[in-house]
């Protein structure tokens, strides 16, 4: 008889864990978008109606750079706000679904504490022996430390930002590879992490990571279908989608956002003596030239030919043309190979400037006018910048 309702129990937990684990990668199939999918991941882990973690982060692999990166973290950052949180959900009886709307249309949770903090962690990749992180993408293990064996790792500076006694870490992967980690913990109610609590993190962990590759491949799809294959830089129309995009923003804000269109000076002299080849290398190294020295909320683009364009949300007229005199100057200092055959014995920029709502209040009125301050500067006798009536 015992035995019967010991089954039963287990019965019933295993057909709960089986309808969590079936609604997360349920909702992991709607979207391709990368952070929906992280947040999903997170909330699975964290949700009352998920497995009830307190906190949860979830860092991604970057090979490239070497390094483990913060991308999102949920969770309170006090008692008090785990009680408001957790009430909050519980009175408006939200489930998963309710949840991961929620997100979509709230910057609530993009600008918690939590969230900003996790987004800035960086670890080496590479550095298995002091850093626990680190460890678990090369082992590909997960991780419990318990109140006994989380002594050990007192130094480790995850451990020390979180300040915890308990926690897991369990790598996502993909094929055999480790793409993520995902780490979690109860800090707020130190309620003890069970062997069944693992067990679910590693099954959601296990969709997860192929979830976050699919999306991670859709994405750079995406960006190589947007890009310009000379220079890597946004091509022609997906500025002009970026453009309008930002217009419609900086409507829906106020605020303003200028255009910066460049053109070399003389480009066709410099073609013509060393061979288009030559030319191509100098448009690469000004592009990369123009993404470095940009901000990152700044999209820079091929406009076509050797015209680049780039927006500036946010940003004033005045505030364009000092930005864009500063890029002007240190183009004119940089040296471009071969760059004495130019009539100005290097290579330099024309640049015209227009700026929403000054200049104008759509798309194409704010590329004419930056393309008629851009022939201004031409006439004017290049390596300068213009833009419709600014007064200094
Ligand atoms: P200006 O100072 O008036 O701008 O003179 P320019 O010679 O630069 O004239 P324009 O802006 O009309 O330049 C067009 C030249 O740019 C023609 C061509 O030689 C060069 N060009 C355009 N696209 C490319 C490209 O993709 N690769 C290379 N190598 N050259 C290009
Ligand atoms: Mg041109
Ligand atoms: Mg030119």
């Amino acid at each position: 008889m015992e035995d019967t309702s010991k089954i039963k129990v287990e019965l019933e937990r295993t057909k709960t864990e089986l309808a969590i684990l079936y609604e997360i990668s349920n909702a992991m199939r709607a979207t391709l978008k990368l952070d929906e999918i992280l947040y999903i991941i997170l909330t699975g882990v964290t949700a009352h109606i998920g497995l009830g973690f307190n906190r949860a982060m979830l860092f991604l692999v970057n090979e490239k750079d070497g390094l483990i990166e913060g991308k999102m973290g949920i969770g309170p950052e006090s008692g008090e706000e785990a009680n408001q949180m957790w009430s909050r959900i519980e009175q408006e009886q939200m489930d998963m679904d309710d949840l991961i709307n929620a997100y979509k249309v709230s910057i609530h949770m993009k600008e918690s504490g939590f969230n900003r903090q996790v987004q800035n962690l960086r670890f080496p990749l590479h550095d298995q022996k002091s850093n626990l992180l680190s460890l678990s993408v090369l082992e590909g293990m997960p991780l419990h430390l318990t109140k006994e064996t989380i002594s050990n790792y007192v130094h480790d500076p995850i451990v020390q930002m979180l300040k915890t006694e308990e926690l897991v870490i369990v790598p996502l992967k993909a094929k055999d590879k480790v793409n993520g980690i995902v780490l979690a913990d109860n800090f707020i109610t130190k309620k003890p992490i069970g062997k069944d609590d693992v067990r679910m993190l590693i099954m959601l962990s296990n969709q997860a990571g192929l979830a976050v590759e699919n999306s991670q491949l859709y994405e750079m799809t995406v960006s190589r279908a947007h890009s310009d294959s000379l220079t890597g830089l946004w091509n022609h129309g997906y500025f002009q989608y970026l453009l309008g995009a930002e217009l419609d923003k900086a409507k829906a804000a106020p605020s303003s956002v200028s255009l910066m269109m460049l053109d070399i000076d003389d480009f066709k002299i410099y073609n013509d003596s060393f061979g288009h080849q030559s030319g191509d290398s100098i448009l690469k190294e000004l592009a990369s030239l123009l993404k470095s020295y940009s901000r990152k909320m700044d999209h820079v683009c091929r406009y076509g030919g050797e015209e680049f364009a780039i927006i500036l949300p946010q940003t004033g007229k005045k505030e364009s043309y000092y930005i864009a005199e500063r890029l002007r100057e240190h183009i004119a200092k940089f040296s471009f190979i071969n760059e004495e055959i130019l009539p100005n014995k290097k290579l330099t920029v024309s640049i015209g400037i227009a700026s929403f709502p000054d200049d104008g209040s759509n798309a194409p009125d704010i590329i004419a006018q930056s393309d008629r301050a851009l022939y201004e500067a031409k006439n004017k006798g290049k390596n300068t910048t213009c833009c419709p009536a600014l007064a200094i």
